[in-house]
Formats: C-alpha cells, structure tokens, sequence
C-alpha cells in the first residue's frame, strides 16, 4: 500500500573536495561529514558504489582564491582533479560537477563583482561556460550551475555544444532560495560572502509564483533537469515543480537540514534513523526523482 519508494538510485551524494588536505577532515557544523584529500576519493568512490548510491556532486575548496574565480576553471583545479580521481577509481559513479565562482573568488560571491561592490552578471556569464566545459572535459557526466546569474543555462548549453559535449547533460539549481539554511556549507566550502550578501541573485523565500518562472525560463534555455534548493522549508514548491514540468526535478537537502536534525538526533532529541528515512521520504513524495542529501550514506548503510 506504500504510494513513495526511496532507493539509493534516488540519492545524490555532495562531497567536498579540498586542496593540500590529506586524508579526511571533520566539517564541524556537520557532525559526520568531512573534507576529503584528493588522496581520499578513492576510498570514497568504492564505498558509495558499494552502497548502491549512483553519483556524487563535486564541490572544491582550491589552494588560492582570486578576484575573479580562476580556480574554477583552472586544468589542474581541485575539482577537475578530483573527477579523475573519482573515475579512475570507480568510472560508473556518475560525477555531477557544481559550476559556481564563489568556492574560489576571494570575495566569496558568485559572479564578477564592479568597483561598487555589486554583481556583474553578463561579466560572469563566460567563466560560468568556461567552468563548465573544463568540468565536462575533466570528465564529469554532468553539469551543474548553482550560480543564479540570468542566462547562465544558455550560455553553458551553447559553450558545451561547441566544445563537443553536446551530450553532457545540464542540472540547474532552478529554484534557489537565499536561504539561511545554507550556513553550514559555508563554513564546509570556505564560500561566505566577504561583503553584502546573495540576496540580489537568489530568490525570496516568500516567493512561489517566481520560482516556477525561474524553472520554466531555464528549461527554456537548455536544462535538461532542474532543482529546488533547499528541500525541507519549500516542498511546495518542489510539488508544483514536479507537476508543471516533464523533466527530473531535484531537491536538495541542504547543509542546515542536515546540521538541524543531527544536533537534535546528538542530543538525544530525536531518532536519527528514523527522521531521516522519514526526510528523504517526504521530499520524495513531495515529487523530487533526485534527493541530493549529506545523509547519503547513513542512510544506505540503514538500508543493508
Ligand atoms: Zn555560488
């Protein structure tokens, strides 16, 4: 009589990626994640294909930021080796790869920023492609874009058909709110905003009517599957992405979901195995076919 069904080829793993670091490093807002060395990925590629778990979204924390982003599409970038590592290792694990500048400008916002302090965003646009096609061409199956910058889709979708990867698929975070759920990750990925804040590129969480709009436009541009971000505070937006659009929606459970729940499960406040299977549960019904979520593996490993 079960309507939803949750299985770890439902489930997408975030993982975190930091240059100079050997080994594993524990994320202190995020009790049981950590940043992993280049050397680590390995190990990791092999245990979450024995998990069941499809596929893994890149973040890179680079040896030096600049003003611009460089790092982002550097050959030798923290993620473009990471890709390599990973399907050395394991080349059936599907690599998604995030394509954003503020992992790597040193002031820590998303795009090119003016003397004014605000965001250029047409300036943006072609580092945004360029990531992208250095991301694809290092060898990850598919292409993320979490920016927000108007037009990126385009202008991703166009640089990939002209650079031979007219293939590689495009996952935009369609619908990202600025949201104050995203903290921990800040703190994991070294990405908070020097000055200001994102507010001027990411959406008010007061708004339902935009966020199908924002959908639809980069369906429009090229996306060939689009994301809510984050899960839980907007899982009616997720069902009527779900049921305005034909491709696969995604939602993303983000850091501060994940950091909410297990310092209430740490405190004894609630039942970790049980909550989670119940969050991924929910967001699934609530019609996502892809769950991006730190809980990956904990809850696969609950599955054997
Ligand atoms: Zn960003």
């Amino acid at each position: 009589m079960r309507e939803t069904e949750l299985a770890p080829s439902h489930i997408v793993y975030p993982l975190f990626v930091q240059a100079g670091l050997s080994g594993r490093q524990p994320i202190d807002a995020m009790p049981g994640q950590d940043r992993l060395g280049l050397d680590a990925l390995a190990a990791e590629a092999v245990s979450l294909e024995s998990l069941g778990i499809p596929a893994v979204l890149l973040f890179g924390l680079p040896p030096a930021k600049d003003d611009r982003g460089s790092g982002a599409w550097a050959r030798d970038g923290i993620v473009q080796q990471a890709v390599r590592r990973i399907k050395d290792a394991r080349p059936d694990l599907l690599v998604i790869g995030d394509v954003c500048l503020c992992e790597y400008t040193s002031h820590g916002h998303c795009g090119v920023v003016r003397a004014d302090g605000s965001v250029d965003n047409d300036a943006t646009l072609p580092l945004l492609a360029e990531t992208a096609v250095s991301l694809a061409g290092a060898g990850c199956d598919i292409i993320a874009p979490s920016d927000m910058m108007d037009g990126r889709v385009a202008a991703i979708r166009s640089a990939l058909d002209a650079s031979g990867f007219g293939e590689t698929p495009i996952l935009s975070y369609a619908a990202k709110f600025a949201s104050a759920f995203y903290g921990p990750f800040r703190e994991a990925a070294e990405s908070a905003p020097a000055f200001g804040d994102r507010r001027t590129y990411q959406m008010d969480p007061a708004n339902r009517r935009m966020a199908l709009d924002e959908v639809v436009a980069d369906i429009s541009e090229g996306a060939d599957m689009v994301m809510v971000k984050p899960a839980l505070p907007y899982l009616d937006v997720l069902r009527e992405v779900r049921n305005a659009v034909g491709v696969p929606v995604a939602a993303y459970n983000v850091s501060g979901e994940y950091a909410m729940l297990m310092a209430a499960a740490g405190n004894g406040w609630l039942d970790e195995r049980r909550a989670i299977d119940e969050v991924l549960t929910s967001i699934r019904r609530a019609g996502a076919d892809i769950i991006i979520t730190y809980h990956a593996k904990q809850w696969a490993q609950a599955q054997g």
